[in-house]
């Protein structure tokens, strides 16, 4: 794949550093909600409601040129990449 300028892209990922672990950042449909159930609140702790949607990570392909990056949500995380899913 090639940039915009020209340039080549190369693959990676945007890594989500929260408090206890270090996952892969992940695109979900529909709006932000916090509305958690108990139970994904007990797992998950405070925030956003994650399970049960249709999440994707996100893989950035950065120019190695000008830096550019562009952002693909094709593929689902499995269970040990997000607590979204
Ligand atoms: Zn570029």
């Amino acid at each position: 794949v090639q940039c915009s300028c020209g340039g080549e892209l190369e693959q990676g990922f945007v890594p989500d550093f929260s408090a206890a672990a270090v996952w892969s950042m992940v695109w979900v449909a529909g709006e932000p909600s916090p509305d958690k159930s108990f139970w994904e609140a007990f797992r998950t702790g405070p925030g956003l409601r994650v399970e049960n949607l249709d999440a994707r990570v996100i893989e950035a392909h950065r120019c190695t040129s000008c830096g550019r990056l562009e952002l693909y949500a094709n593929r689902r995380p499995d269970p040990a990449e997000s607590p979204a899913r």
